[in-house]
């Protein structure tokens, strides 16, 4: 059993039907929750019998290794996880008024196969676990505690990184309630964005499961027809759908919903466009985020010039929508928006040259 699966606030009750004393749940999970320790032998208040019951693998805290961190020019950091069947994940660290985003992975790869991103060409290996999925921040953490002091902590969290994640809901909530739990990451999930290509029934479990988490929508596209083509996933749900859901969503005052918009050259980021964009998400409390469209090796599309983003932007304020540029983080090492995969020269290499 592996203790990052659970809730921290019932590691007593585990530890007790294991004959432990209960409070000794809430002692382990401090080391691990705020001081990033899993290894029970450098837990200095832990007994004897605790470790045993981890040597014995009756409970375990176990994660995946980290692999490898790159670090770009923009202070952004690439961290690469292998999970413990093999799979490679991808978490990213981003600076930012002196505190770090960190930006993680809910699944191996992606089955959503969306053309502009790179993690869609390596297709779906799997779900990552509640685990796994906490293991990135908890590494991430460890990292961010040898770095030279410039940000301080993991205050934001987005769950940007690879693979839809509302296609991980089982995993993805428990994940969330640990990351804000008081006994757990103790984050305010106001800081916690989720998201989605647009899952319609996944966007009401995620507000039925009220987590207080904020939402962000891959829109891409101002109609179905581009959607489709560009996000397979339009063929599913269409926009009425998905604004639909958004309506329906848990917003607290003043909240609003994120729609991205990724600005393809020559695609989607005519004048036009933008008008029909702004029709469309006027009447909504929302604010788009516009991210130029960041190439990855073999991609079919450009990023487009600078003064289209601007005119574009401007033509939304013109329908009084908030719209923000995202900066490309991480270029260098690949570790900006759609950039995550790991290709198989990457993966040769680490396994020493041989495919596995
Ligand atoms: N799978 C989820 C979350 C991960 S993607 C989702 O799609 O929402 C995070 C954001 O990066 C999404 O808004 C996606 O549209 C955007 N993105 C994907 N590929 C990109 C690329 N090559 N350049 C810029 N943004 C990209
Ligand atoms: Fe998957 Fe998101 Fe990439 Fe689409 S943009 S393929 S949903 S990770």
């Amino acid at each position: 059993m592996n203790l990052l699966d659970h809730p921290p606030a019932t590691w007593g009750e585990i530890l007790s039907d294991k004959g432990q004393a209960a409070y000794r749940g809430r002692q382990m999970a401090h080391w691990v929750y705020q001081r990033f320790i899993t290894d029970p032998l450098k837990m200095s208040n832990i007994p004897a019998g605790i470790r045993d019951l981890v040597a014995t693998g009756t409970l375990s805290l176990d994660h995946p290794e980290l692999l490898s961190s790159a670090h770009s020019f923009d202070g952004t950091v690439k961290m690469a996880f292998r999970l413990l069947d093999g799979p490679v994940i991808e978490a990213v660290l981003i600076p930012r008024k002196g505190q770090w985003t960190l930006c993680l992975s809910t699944q191996a790869g992606c089955g959503i196969g969306c053309r502009f991103c790179r993690t869609a060409s390596m297709g779906l290996s799997r779900n990552l676990t509640t685990s796994e999925i906490l293991s990135q921040w908890l590494l991430a953490s460890r990292l961010v505690e040898t770095l030279p002091p410039g940000e301080s902590r993991i205050d934001h969290i987005v769950f940007m990184g690879m693979g839809e994640p509302l296609a991980n809901l089982e995993a993805l909530i428990p994940a969330i309630r640990s990351l804000t739990h008081p006994d757990g990451a103790g984050l305010s999930p106001r800081r916690i964005t989720v998201s989605t290509s647009g899952l319609v029934p996944r966007i009401d479990a995620l507000g039925e499961a009220n987590t207080g988490v904020r939402l962000a929508i891959s829109l891409c596209a101002p109609d179905d027809a581009l959607r489709r083509e560009i996000m397979p996933v339009g063929r599913i749900y269409s926009i009425e759908e998905i604004l639909s859901a958004c309506r329906r969503f848990p917003l607290r005052n003043r909240d609003r919903i994120t729609f991205e918009y990724v600005l393809l050259a020559g695609v989607n980021d005519s004048p036009a466009q933008a008008r029909t964009l702004g029709r469309l998400l006027a009447p909504f409390r929302s604010k788009v985020n516009l991210i130029p469209f960041n190439p990855f090796p073999g991609s079919p599309y450009h990023r487009p010039t600078e003064s289209s983003v601007a005119a574009f932007q401007e033509i939304l304020a013109g329908f009084h929508i908030t719209a923000t540029v995202r900066k490309s983080m991480g270029p260098d090492v690949l570790a900006a928006c759609g950039q995550l995969a790991r290709d198989t020269q990457d993966h040769l290499a680490l396994t020493g040259g041989s495919p596995t």
